[in-house]
């Protein structure tokens, strides 16, 4: 394999920024204790989101475990996103205590083979969406807290069991959400000279620096990410070891078209990616609908037709069916029309097919869950203040930022037609994004120009199906949940 030419087609764009390039920026970036630092700051608001979840006001609109976990991370983590690239990764708290993990012991164990791949945090992404409506975790602090502790433990016990980084890699679905909506993200780790690469005898940006003793200084990349040969932002927690690690200060951060390695396919053959882009997009919408009212016509209609008064039952019924088998039906549907009209396409399998255009429900899932979490941000941008000001009023004992003004939250809101007008356009080039990718994907595969046609309609239409769903959930009325105003 001619390694040269492998990478430079999968290099990101040529017009190419280097964030690792700017004076000062860089210096705080490489500096060793960079990530840590960031880390502290976010493991410092973790703690008072559990301890207010514990012992603070139990209204979700005055606590800052709710307002914090699920209207603040998450309309940041979209914002980040789209912006920037994986920023929470970068500083995530959860895997601050792996340091401690690993002073008790060092893990030896690899993470095991058959669950080297994504099933996992797919079924916890769905776990997590599912465990959060049916318990209502929004309008409860106190088990919003618990679950911020479950998760630092998961994160503990496996850290301290496996080496690498097992739990972001296979298990966290906070993570694989990152991970996966990275792909549009308009940074990308990359090398600035590949020849240096090429002469580079010690890799040290994946197998880490050593001093003369054999003492390791600084590690290289834990994900098993190798600089040179990186086409893509999944599994990158933008960590920067790799470039901490590289002696050759030859590790860039670099500018790219966003969603460009969508376009490029830089996960082929891997179904579980598919079907994680593809689930993810569908359980967004099915994560927004929950909010409307016509889910709980919905909900009575089923009660009554199983007869069942159990919840779990009735919700799970339309989790599983909104969010796997009906997506499941609709791509297998598109990928069978692909095979039987496309002459082309004869000799692939279904499941070819559906690799090929899953990189669509990326752009398309992006869209959804951004323009359900900007609602839930845009909606209560300062709810945060009251939520502050009763922690440390009422659990600190310290009025330190006044005494709790609950109207506050609600003092500065945008007007209802900007924040829609904001999730139709967020839709829409969801929409377009998803068209592009999938026209895209028919044409890499068919110079026929009618041949291209009949494969991308199935999916255009899947696409425009979800989108059209979507856009009419963004439309109904919404609960306003963990906000003063509800
Ligand atoms: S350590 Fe630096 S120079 Fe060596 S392969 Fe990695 S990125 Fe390239
Ligand atoms: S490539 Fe690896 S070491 Fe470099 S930023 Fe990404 S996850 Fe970290």
């Amino acid at each position: 394999m001619n390694l040269g030419q492998t990478i430079s087609s999968r290099r990101p764009g040529a017009a190419r920024f280097d964030i690792l390039a700017v004076p000062g920026l860089s210096h705080f970036l490489l500096w060793k204790h960079s990530r840590t630092a960031v880390q502290i700051v976010l493991f410092a608001l973790a703690a008072i989101m559990v301890v207010d979840g514990l012992m603070g006001s139990q209204l979700a609109a005055r606590n800052t475990a709710t307002v914090g976990a699920w209207v603040h991370y998450r309309g940041f983590i979209v914002l980040a996103l789209l912006l920037a690239g994986n920023l929470f990764c970068a500083g995530c708290p959860f895997i601050l205590p792996r340091k401690l993990a690993r002073w008790i012991g060092k893990p030896t164990r690899r993470w095991p083979k058959v669950f080297r791949n994504k099933w996992l945090a797919l079924a916890g992404l769905l776990g997590i969406l599912f465990v959060y409506e049916l318990y209502d975790l929004w309008s409860s602090p106190w088990l919003t807290a618990w679950v911020i502790v479950a998760y630092f433990v998961t994160a503990f016990v496996l850290e301290m069991l496996f080496t690498r980084d097992s739990f972001c890699m296979y298990v966290c679905p906070l993570g694989t959400f990152n991970f996966l909506y990275s792909t549009v993200s308009p940074l990308q780790i990359t090398n600035r000279s590949m020849d240096v690469c090429k002469s580079c005898v010690g890799k040290d940006c994946i197998n880490g620096r050593w001093d003369a003793q054999d003492n390791l200084i600084q590690q290289g990349c834990q994900l098993e990410l190798y600089v040179p040969q990186l086409n893509s932002n999944m599994d990158c927690t933008l960590c920067l070891d790799c470039a901490k690690a590289c002696p050759h200060d030859n590790v860039a951060l670099v500018t790219r078209p966003p969603g460009d390695e969508l376009f490029r396919q830089s996960w082929p053959n891997r179904l579980d990616l598919a079907l994680l882009a593809i689930i993810a997009a569908c359980v967004g919408l099915v994560n927004a609908f929950a909010m409307t009212p016509p889910v709980y016509q919905l909900e009575q209609w089923l009660a009554v037709a199983l007869n069942t008064d159990q919840e779990v039952f009735v919700l799970g019924l339309i989790f599983i069916t909104g969010a796997v088998l009906l997506p499941l039906a609709l791509v297998y549907g598109g990928a069978w029309l692909n095979q039987r009209f496309v002459p082309g396409n004869r000799a692939r399998s279904l499941a070819r097919l559906i690799m090929r255009h899953a990189y669509a429900f990326v752009p398309l899932g992006f869209g959804i869950w951004a323009s359900h979490y900007l609602f839930h941000l845009l909606i209560g941008p300062l709810t945060l203040i009251p939520a502050l000001q009763t922690f440390f009023a009422n659990v600190v004992g310290v009025p330190l930022l006044g005494e709790p003004n609950v109207l506050l939250g609600a003092a500065w809101v945008p007007p209802i037609a900007v924040i829609q007008g904001i999730q139709m356009l967020t839709m829409a080039a969801g929409i377009g994004g998803a068209w592009l990718v999938t026209w895209n994907a028919a044409a890499r595969a068919h110079k026929d120009r009618n041949d291209r046609l009949r494969e991308f309609l199935p999916w255009a239409l899947i696409l425009l199906l979800i989108g059209a769903l979507a856009i009419w959930v963004f439309l109904l009325p919404m609960e306003m949940r963990g906000n003063v105003l509800a």
